[in-house]
């Protein structure tokens, strides 16, 4: 008996966007069963490999940006951090969650997934798989086409909507089967497995870190920021992002609020955008100003004319450039 008005066999995918996702809904797609893929966004990962993989194979595709139900599980993760700031536990664990609702909500009989029993060694351990089944609230309803024959039959699966027969038994990292079964199912180009989630990345994991400690909220723009440029705590309340190149410039311009924050560019040399997040006040108006001369071509040791784009107006300040070498421990 399935749960859709068609009497077919719906199965609900999360996707990641590789190889893996896709092989797990081709499987199923073969025994006749209809599939579409869930994907989530927010500024840590994108759909964009989904979006791919779901022009490439044609198989539907919601997409949900979900940054405000995903921040405070990322805040307090009840798993803990992987080697950076990823909780990636109780982020599969949210994922299915959210999708288990659209499964229920739109008719669809359970939920899959293209993980493969102990290929990464944190999320996809036996126990970690368990746990979490368990806390998604959709416990048996959980399939890993890939991998099903290594673990518990699923509730489909006793019931008669899978065929378990034809499911199949790959663990480890070896990566030998999928490519022979992308062959068979004539998958030609797919992206590389793993990688673009900026939760991994040690860099960014530690300007978030401070960005938490820092602020009790915070919003999209401001997530979005920690991707460019360089980024100084000048105070408790006060960090600014210096831009790198011209494109960490335009990048930083386009998470500007011009009600809130306050650029400075140095007048009459090439040099940073300096964004400054919620402004600051006067002496740390003039820190924000040295240190955007510094990175500047501006003559060393000389006073230069540094202007300053407030949400009450522009001014300008004369600074002389603080050496980056003087700034290095303001650096997050
Ligand atoms: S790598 Fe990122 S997106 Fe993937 S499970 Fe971990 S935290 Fe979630």
């Amino acid at each position: 008996m399935t749960n859709s008005n068609s009497g077919k066999v719906r199965g609900l995918g999360l996707s990641s966007g590789g190889l893996d996702s896709i092989l797990a809904a081709l499987m199923l797609k073969k025994q006749g069963i209809e599939v579409e893929w869930i994907t989530f966004e927010t500024p840590f990962f994108s759909a964009d490999k989904s979006r791919g993989a779901s022009e490439m194979t044609g198989i539907p595709l919601t997409v949900r940006s979900i940054t405000e139900t995903y921040l405070p599980m990322l805040r307090n993760p009840r798993c803990g951090y992987g080697k950076h700031m990823n909780p990636c536990l109780d982020c599969h664990t949210l994922m299915f969650r959210l999708a288990g609702e659209m499964m229920q909500a739109k008719g669809f009989d359970f939920l899959f997934s293209g993980e493969v029993l102990g290929q990464r060694p944190m999320s996809q351990t036996r126990p970690s798989l368990r746990y979490v089944e368990k806390n998604s609230m959709f416990d048996g309803y959980i399939v890993r086409p890939l991998s099903a024959r290594r673990l518990d039959p699923t509730l489909p699966e006793k019931q008669g909507l899978i065929d378990r027969e034809q499911l199949l038994d790959i663990t480890g990292r070896s990566r030998k089967r999928q490519i022979k079964l992308a062959m068979d199912f004539g998958v030609k180009s797919y992206p590389a497995p793993a990688g673009g989630c900026l939760l991994t990345d040690g860099g960014y994991s530690t300007r978030l870190k401070d960005l938490f400690a820092h602020q009790e909220t915070c919003i999209e723009r401001e997530l979005e920021l920690l991707k460019y440029g360089r980024h100084f705590r000048l105070n408790e309340i006060t960090k600014i992002i210096v831009g790198r190149t011209k494109q960490d410039n335009e990048n930083i311009m386009t998470c500007h609020d011009p009600e809130k924050d306050t650029i400075i560019k140095v007048e009459k040399f090439p040099g940073p955008t300096v964004l400054m997040p919620h402004g600051g006040d006067r002496s740390i108006l003039t820190l924000a100003g040295a240190i955007c001369a510094g990175y500047s071509k501006a003559p060393g040791l000389t006073q230069v004319k540094v202007k300053i784009d407030t949400p009450r107006g522009r001014s300008g300040i004369n600074v002389i450039g603080l050496p980056p070498s003087d700034i290095r421990h303001l650096m997050i």
